[in-house]
């Protein structure tokens, strides 16, 4: 079943990170806990706890942050994180 999903982190009520997946969404709130509980901040942090929570698979998940991001396993064009 595909299920988008979405997880923010935020500091000082901006959003600095964001993760989002075109894939096993539900396991946002899993993603959620694991940066709360590992205190995960970089790109690549996130990341690699995205695909062990099964947040998205690689074909799909993508991490970004204003000056950095990551889709399958490569960097990716600056144009994408124009929404953050
Ligand atoms: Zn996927």
């Amino acid at each position: 079943m595909l299920t988008q999903g979405l997880v923010t982190i935020t500091g000082n009520g901006k959003t600095v990170l964001k993760a989002v997946c075109g894939c096993n969404g539900h396991s946002a709130e899993l993603l959620a806990r694991l940066i709360h509980e590992r205190c995960l901040s970089t790109v690549n942090e996130v990341y690699n706890a995205a695909l062990m929570a099964e947040f998205g698979c690689p074909a799909c998940l993508v991490v970004f942050t204003k000056s950095e991001a990551r889709y399958d396993g490569k960097e990716i064009p600056k144009l994408y994180w124009k929404t953050l």
